[in-house]
């Protein structure tokens, strides 16, 4: 599929997991991605990845100044940015009780603030018909043992979507959220205790975790014109899990 030919676009977390399967796919639709990430050795090896249709931005998502460089970059290099996909995020457990205000800032700054800030600093670049996709995850919309924080960010990230929605009429610029469910990805599975994994695949209708280039896929739909009549909506890609 060409759906994406000539789009620019700029993925956040895109040197690994479910950023960098969609940096792969919006590549194969047609389009140069930037992808931004906090360590250059990694970044490098994705880029060597990719190809040379990916460059990358290294970047914190926390630091105003980091994003002003990135930005200042991509309209340097390109002029201007069709496609934009909020995806870097951490989380980590931590039961009521045991929450410090480092957990606290650490997923907040990087999930909330990290995501508003992208956003923010990129829209100036961004024109009508540009899609905006925010990763977001099953567990806004669940309660989750000793994810509560984690969660709460990702219900934020939900909400700043649909607000933005409002916030962009008139642009021709759209918002959407791609929620997966448990993804595979190397991240995930150093987290997770092969015995949680396990319970996971018995909640979840289809019977497996996800497979980044399942999101993936998603985000190129988000990505592209096939999504022209979307906006403020959410997408989960979860094989069921939060549907249930
Ligand atoms: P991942 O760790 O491979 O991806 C996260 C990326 O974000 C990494 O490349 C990391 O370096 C980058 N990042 C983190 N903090 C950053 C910062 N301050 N500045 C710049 N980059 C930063 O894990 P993943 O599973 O691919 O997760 C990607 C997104 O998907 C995250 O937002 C995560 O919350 C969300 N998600 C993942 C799952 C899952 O099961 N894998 C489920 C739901 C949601």
């Amino acid at each position: 599929m060409n759906r994406l030919n000539g789009k620019i676009a700029l993925i956040t977390g895109g040197a690994s997991g479910i950023g960098l399967a969609s940096a792969q796919r919006l590549i194969e639709e047609g389009a140069f991605v930037f992808i931004v990430g906090r360590r250059q050795d990694v970044l490098d090896s994705a880029t060597s990845t990719l190809g040379h249709n990916a460059q990358g931005l290294q970047a914190d998502v926390t630091k105003s100044e980091n994003l002003d460089r990135v930005f200042e970059t991509v309209q340097k290099e390109k002029g201007h940015l069709d496609i934009l996909v909020a995806n870097a995020g951490v989380g980590e457990f931590a039961r009521l009780g045991q929450i410090t205000p480092e957990h606290y800032d650490d997923i907040f700054d990087i999930n909330v603030k990290g995501t508003l800030f992208t956003v923010q600093k990129a829209l100036p670049l961004m024109q009508n018909g540009g899609s905006i996709i925010l990763t977001g995850s099953t567990v806004g919309s669940m309660g989750t043992p000793a994810m509560s924080v984690y969660s709460a960010s990702k219900a934020a990230v939900r909400n700043l979507a649909r607000s933005w929605a409002h916030d962009l009429r008139g642009t021709g610029i759209r918002v959407n959220v791609m929620s997966p469910g448990p993804t595979q990805t190397d991240k995930v599975m150093a987290l997770l205790p092969a015995e949680a994994v396990g319970e996971m695949k018995r909640a979840i209708p289809l019977e497996r975790l996800g497979d980044p280039r399942e999101t993936a896929a998603v985000v190129a739909f988000l990505a592209s014109d096939d999504s022209r009549f979307m906006t403020g909506s959410e997408v989960f890609v979860d094989g069921g899990y939060a549907q249930v």
